[in-house]
């Protein structure tokens, strides 16, 4: 099935019988990162949690449950 990176708009073509054809049919999840985004996505990730920002996000979260 071809798929089109919720990022930078790349088409790519990944195997109907994998896991991940699989669960964006089955809306498990339901967007598409081709690898280079997926990479950026979790340097990035990981840079947050370096840094500290990771649980600052998290706070503002619990006061927008608040509200
Ligand atoms: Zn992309």
């Amino acid at each position: 099935m071809q798929v089109k990176c919720v990022l930078c708009d790349q088409i790519e073509g990944i195997e109907d019988n994998s896991l991940q054809a699989k669960r964006l049919r089955n809306r498990k999840i339901s967007m598409y990162l081709c690898a280079t985004c997926d990479n950026r996505i979790k340097v990035s990730t990981l840079e947050r949690h370096a840094s500290g920002n990771f649980k600052l996000y998290q706070e503002e979260k619990e006061i927008n449950g608040l509200i």
